[in-house]
């Protein structure tokens, strides 16, 4: 079987707004199972499992709550819920059909590491998840899952929504720290990082919505037990936003070490009318663009790395050879034109330009020079930006170079041959 549903084994067997239907599934049961450890104890089972982070980046999420825990006096826990990047939407998925799973892993980790308060931070256009996630925690907190001693422990957290207005990049920690702040979204130097200094300057513990949902399920089972299930290389399951040119488009959770062809056919159902895979782009807008070819790889953060990308938040979309490449990149880039916040001149400036020279490659009029401008113009935005935006925007350019280089040669021997196909 691909799918390993324990993240999403609720979806659909409970009423997301009736705390009850969570109660009579587990629910909660194992935040009283993490309160009857100490908070040491509840990080030693995480550092175990090798949790990494599920918003993109894909780093230890041990290491950072042990840095946060070290800290003391007034600290926050922010569940990043502005799901921006195209092509996902596991997050809102999470928030809309087991909303009570959120706030039982926000609840474990602010007990892990001595937080009193927290914020899920998602984004406006999500007015259903925002409904169900505060109906959740109104519930939790009368049934006191949530304020003062909860469950009549010397535990006490509490969580308010905060509404994102749209921006891509108060996906990026500082630049949402900076829009809770009330300030524009703009990231900001590193470090401290916001473990040391984030809201307001106090430490501040950001994690995806996903990266919480599985600290219950790590409680559940332990941190060793947690750490067999997935690959050698990342451990868990991980839930995959699947769309584009499938039969079966929707969210799946599979245990990381699945094949992508295996995602895209067993659960997908392949493409419709059985028309040819061109190329698939993983992670989202800033994922890399690969060939059928590459798709019998393991989901897996540490092989990505090969094409400097990461499994990401978890998109696979699929394009079938009706597709062209160009108008592919060509979207991506007038996007991250429009979403950059304008702090680094490399991407505020080079976005633009790397729109109008993929025109050219739209219309049969670039030459190997502007081919070769293209190349190092990417690669500047990559090595010289601030935040993850600028860092991996490229991706889907430079992948593009590497595994489909006859697309770029073809239509620059066009333009040599004076429009002679
Ligand atoms: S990389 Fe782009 S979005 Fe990120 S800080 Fe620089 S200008 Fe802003």
């Amino acid at each position: 079987m691909v799918e390993r549903r324990e993240l999403t084994k609720r979806f659909d067997q409970i009423n997301p707004e009736q705390i009850q239907d969570f109660l009579a599934l587990d629910g909660f049961s194992m935040l009283e199972k993490a309160l009857k450890m100490t908070p040491s104890e509840v990080r030693d089972e995480i550092r175990a499992s090798r949790l990494t982070g599920r918003g993109g980046a894909g780093f230890l999420t041990s290491i950072k709550m042990d840095s946060f825990a070290a800290e003391t006096g007034k600290k926050y826990i922010v569940c990043n819920a502005d799901e921006g990047e195209p092509g996902n939407f596991k997050d809102r998925y999470l928030m809309e059909k087991d909303p009570f799973q959120v706030i039982e892993g926000m609840c474990i980790s602010a007990y892990a590491t001595g937080a009193q308060e927290g914020f899920i931070y998602i984004r406006g256009e999500y007015q259903t998840s925002i409904k169900r996630i505060q109906n959740a925690i109104d519930e939790s907190r009368k049934h006191h899952y949530l304020g003062t001693h909860i469950l009549q422990s010397a535990f006490s957290f509490d969580i308010t929504i905060r509404q994102g207005a749209g921006a891509y990049v108060c996906g990026e920690e500082f630049a949402l720290i900076e829009s809770l702040e009330g300030k524009p979204g703009r990231t900001r130097v590193k470090p401290p990082y916001p473990a040391q200094e984030g809201y307001f300057s106090y430490p501040t513990l950001i994690n995806n919505v996903e990266t919480f949902c599985n600290l219950p399920f790590i409680v559940r089972i332990g941190g060793d037990a947690y750490r067999q299930i997935g690959s050698d290389f990342a451990s868990g399951t991980k839930l995959i936003s699947l769309s584009g040119n499938v039969k079966h488009k929707g969210l799946y959770e599979v245990p990381y070490g699945t094949t992508i062809r295996d995602v895209i056919f067993k659960l997908g159902g392949g493409t419709p009318n059985h028309r040819a895979i061109k190329m698939v782009q993983l992670g989202g807008a800033c994922g890399a663009i690969i060939p059928d070819e590459l798709l019998d790889m393991d989901i897996d953060n540490e092989r990505f790395q090969i094409f400097d990308s990461k499994m990401g938040a978890g998109a696979i979309i699929v394009m079938d050879d009706s597709h062209d490449l160009f108008d592919i990149i060509h979207r991506n880039m007038e996007f991250f034109a429009h979403e950059s916040c304008g702090k680094c001149t490399p991407c505020r400036e080079g976005h633009i330009q790397l729109v109008k020279l993929i025109e050219k490659f739209i219309i049969n009029e670039a030459s190997q020079k502007d081919y070769d401008t293209l190349r190092s113009l990417a690669q500047v935005i990559h090595d010289t930006t601030l935040c993850g935006l600028g860092q991996t925007s490229p991706t889907c350019i430079l992948s593009t170079m590497e595994f489909f280089p006859e697309e770029y040669n073809r239509r620059i021997a066009y333009r040599k041959r004076g429009g002679q196909a």
